[in-house]
């Protein structure tokens, strides 16, 4: 047997160490103006991170899951009112929507791509809301609670489909953020528009996050929200500096969501590789779907839909027996993950929401098959290729 080297999920090693120089310089530069809150570095970063996005404003934060508060803070959305969102997902999507107060709403992900399913988004709108002629407001029927925002996770670096989510978000006159932290550069095309969109360029506003492993991290924590509306990025750039336009004069109660300078100015470095980095997990991902194909039978490789360019933040395949598969990868010394094993509505965090299994059987069927294979842009050739080959030995010694 010949050994194998081991073969990685992400590697944020290499990265780092190839752009060791610059990422130095931005500390040099920190270090000699002590400038580490907010200051040019952080202003910088956001005018280039808008413009990356086609956004005209980017405020920059400490999270995605501050991203995404701060958003719902400032669209207006108030305690007591209804997001909807999915539960495949991670579940920092819906504790945003917790911690500004609102209640959490799911509706079921598309089989093929993973994200929200617009049939189904319809069917919880028309069916189980109505509007209520006092107001003018959608409200849920069961609960009577108004429904203020709809939330699409663009999930794996794909982007959902869009169009007709805007549709009915615009026919009841809900509010979209869209969760783009998995999501930079992926695009998306409108039909309805005749054009591609940048992911975040869609809703009223988008929420980013530059964890360390997503397609672009920082060093530490960091998130962004994207914007055209001047509005609503003046509040969130109050919202994360303690509701404070100018010093110690404050407008509302904030929080302290600030980005460091040092994380803007390393991002700052990062971001002028983002595009390759995308391209290079791209054809990563069309390699893996050419040399899975063969196995199409047993293995469910990523649906790329017609109407969008996925940046695979990850290459999640399906499979009948994921926990082998597992193990089998991992004796061969290939790291893999779960995202996301337990579908939130089943989660013991959201218990008292009373959900039970049954209740959304697409993400409940795509959670309990779902394998995230090794991707990240340095992977090599021949690692892509003895994981495909592993992957591909496994599903054939496992025909039932
Ligand atoms: C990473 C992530 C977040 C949260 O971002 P943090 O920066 O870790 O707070 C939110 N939603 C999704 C879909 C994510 O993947």
């Amino acid at each position: 047997m010949t050994r194998t080297a081991k073969i990685p999920f992400l590697d944020l090693v290499t990265p780092h160490q190839e752009l060791k120089a610059e990422l130095l310089e931005v500390v040099e530069k920190a270090l000699g103006n002590a400038g580490f809150i907010g200051g040019p570095m952080v202003e910088d970063f956001e005018r280039e991170f808008a413009k990356f996005c086609d956004t005209r404003y980017c405020v920059a934060v400490n999270s995605g899951t501050d991203a995404l508060r701060f958003a719902f803070m400032a669209a207006d959305i108030k305690p007591g009112e209804i997001i909807v969102t999915v539960p495949h997902t991670f579940i920092a999507t819906t504790e945003a929507i917790s911690q500004v107060g609102a209640h959490i709403a799911f509706v079921d992900i598309d089989e093929q791509t993973y994200t929200m399913d617009p049939e189904k988004l319809r069917d919880y709108l028309d069916n189980r809301c109505t509007l209520d002629p006092a107001s003018g407001k959608l409200r849920e029927k069961a609960s009577n609670r108004a429904v203020s925002a709809i939330v699409p996770v663009h999930l794996y670096g794909q982007t959902a489909d869009m169009d007709p989510i805007l549709e009915l978000a615009d026919k009841y006159g809900l509010a979209v953020i869209e969760d783009a932290c998995q999501a930079h550069g992926a695009e998306y095309f409108s039909r309805k528009d005749g054009q591609w969109k940048k992911a975040g360029t869609m809703g009223r506003a988008a929420a980013f996050s530059f964890y360390p492993g997503k397609n672009l991290g920082a060093c530490g924590e960091a998130g962004a929200i994207n914007t055209d509306d001047e509005e609503m990025a003046k509040r969130m750039k109050m919202i994360r500096d303690h509701g404070q336009a100018k010093k110690y004069y404050h407008d509302i109660e904030g929080y302290n969501g600030r980005l460091d300078a040092i994380q803007a100015g390393w991002l700052s470095v990062k971001l002028r590789h983002l595009s390759n980095w995308n391209k290079a997990r791209r054809d990563l991902a069309h390699g893996y779907h050419e040399l899975l194909a063969e196995a199409k039978d047993s293995v469910a490789i990523p649906v790329e839909a017609p109407w969008t360019k996925g940046v695979y933040h990850l290459y999640v395949i399906r499979v009948q027996d994921r926990e082998a598969l597992q193990s089998a990868l991992a004796e061969a010394g290939i790291s893999t993950g779960i995202h996301y094993p337990i579908p939130l509505h089943l989660q013991k965090a959201y218990a008292h929401l009373g959900f039970k299994k049954g209740d959304f059987p697409v993400t409940e069927r795509v959670a309990s098959e779902i394998v995230s294979l090794p991707m990240f842009p340095q992977l090599q050739q021949e690692q892509l290729r003895e994981v495909a080959k592993r992957v591909k030995e496994f599903v054939s010694s496992h025909v039932s």
